[in-house]
């Protein structure tokens, strides 16, 4: 489908907003069915202000897809313990603290209080940390440091279970782990809410002319509930959108380059060393004068440690110039064109500009952006915001 075709033929709809029946419309008069309190009407949101134009840069990342989901573990490598703390695939940010916090634990069996830490992305400086609160000094040993990691390229926001669940080759062990890392990193990131880490709440709107279902998916389940802030459903005359429904979630925003400074300047207030250093081969890392390595390297460890079942996911995003009367996001969920590949609409706002995503691409390795699926990101947002209506208020 060329771009010509996916504007004309309703494109959102294939590209996750569902967008089509009655774009550009007024809003139809037709009650939505609830019990409960009426939700708090979206009708002062301001429009995006989308255009080519405005479009300052994309940027591509590979998320570091393990197919049995993130590795916690330790292993015994000639004199070294060795604890493996990578593969989080889409959910790196989500779960960072959590996963550090059991490598950290596993450390604690060992007798040395001196720690390397290899890789210095969300996952590896979290872990760190996690270190350092047990007593450990530490030095991260990276061949680079951010802003030139994976997690600077994140969207970032809390989806603990994107591209990091596969329902064939989970054990009840890992999901046990899951769960917990997923609990640790939210309270973490709770913790740090307005104190200049880049975390945040946001209003995530997704838009759609059907009522929308009940939510089962497996993911959820995977998740304890009360992690889960629920969402409203917003009829016809309640939201600005061009679609019929809207649903409202309250969603944890992360701002990756503010976030990895924060938390990279903490590690360094405690104490911690920074090493630039590439590691080829196992080998390599006998010549560290600690005997502790916690390995974090994400997609890198695919080569360094020989873990064939990493797989890139590689993702793009597309950034406007920076809007700052736009407080709350957009989006759909991925729609999928082969079942593991595909674009999907969804609008971040942030301080370096507002994150247009977004893409899904099983084993690509190219770090080049996807012009076709850039086109249709941009394209399809700027379809979207001009049909939205401009801000008013109920009486
Ligand atoms: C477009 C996009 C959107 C995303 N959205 C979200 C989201 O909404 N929520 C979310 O939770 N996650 C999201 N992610 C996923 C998230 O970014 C990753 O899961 C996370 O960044 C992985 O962190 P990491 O520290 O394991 O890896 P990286 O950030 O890649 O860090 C790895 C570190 O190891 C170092 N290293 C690697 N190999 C070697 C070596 N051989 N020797 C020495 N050092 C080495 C690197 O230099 C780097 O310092 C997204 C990713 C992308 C690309």
């Amino acid at each position: 489908m060329n771009r010509r075709t996916l504007l004309r033929t309703g494109g959102m709809a294939a590209l996750g907003f569902g967008f089509g029946a009655c774009a550009g419309k007024s809003a139809p008069t037709e009650p939505v069915m609830r019990s409960g309190p009426r939700p708090r009407p979206a009708n002062d949101l301001v429009p995006v202000n989308c255009s080519w134009g405005r479009v300052i840069h994309t940027t591509v990342g590979l998320r570091p897809f393990r197919e049995s989901g993130f590795r916690v573990e330790p292993e015994k490598l000639d004199g070294k313990t060795i604890i493996h703390n990578y593969g989080h695939g889409g959910g790196g940010m989500s779960l960072s603290w959590g996963t550090g916090y059991l490598a950290a634990d596993m450390a604690l069996a060992h007798t040395s209080r001196r720690a390397a830490v290899l890789g210095s992305g969300a996952v590896g400086i979290a872990a760190a940390r996690q270190l350092q609160r047990r007593g450990f000094d530490v030095t991260i040993y990276a061949k680079a440091l951010p802003p030139h990691t994976t997690s600077n390229m994140s969207l970032a926001g809390w989806t603990p279970t994107s591209r990091v669940i596969t329902t064939t080759r989970r054990t009840p062990q890992w999901d046990e782990q899951f769960r917990f890392a997923a609990e640790q990193t939210y309270r973490e990131l709770q913790l740090m809410n307005g104190r200049d880490y880049g975390v945040t709440w946001i209003d995530r709107y997704s838009a759609r002319d059907e009522i929308p279902p009940e939510r089962v998916e497996s993911s959820r389940r995977l998740l304890p509930s009360h992690l889960d802030t629920g969402r409203e459903v917003l009829g016809p005359g309640e939201h600005p959108f061009p679609l019929k429904y809207a649903t409202r979630e309250r969603r944890m925003r992360i701002e990756p380059s503010i976030f990895l400074d924060a938390i990279l300047r903490d590690f360094m207030l405690f104490g911690g060393r920074t090493v630039i250093r590439e590691f080829s081969s196992p080998r390599d890392l006998m010549s560290l004068s600690e005997t502790l390595i916690v390995n974090s390297t994400g997609l890198g460890s695919k080569d360094l440690f020989d873990d064939q079942e990493m797989t890139p996911y590689k993702g793009q995003l597309t950034l406007l110039a920076p809007q700052s009367d736009v407080n709350y996001g957009t989006g759909g969920g991925l729609h999928s064109t082969s079942g593991e590949t595909g674009v999907g609409l969804h609008m971040t706002p942030r301080r370096d500009g507002i994150a247009l995503g977004g893409t899904a691409e099983k084993g690509e390795w190219s770090m080049e952006p996807n012009e076709e699926a850039r086109q249709q990101i941009v394209d399809g947002h700027i379809e979207f915001y001009n049909a939205m209506r401009r801000p008013w208020r109920t009486t």
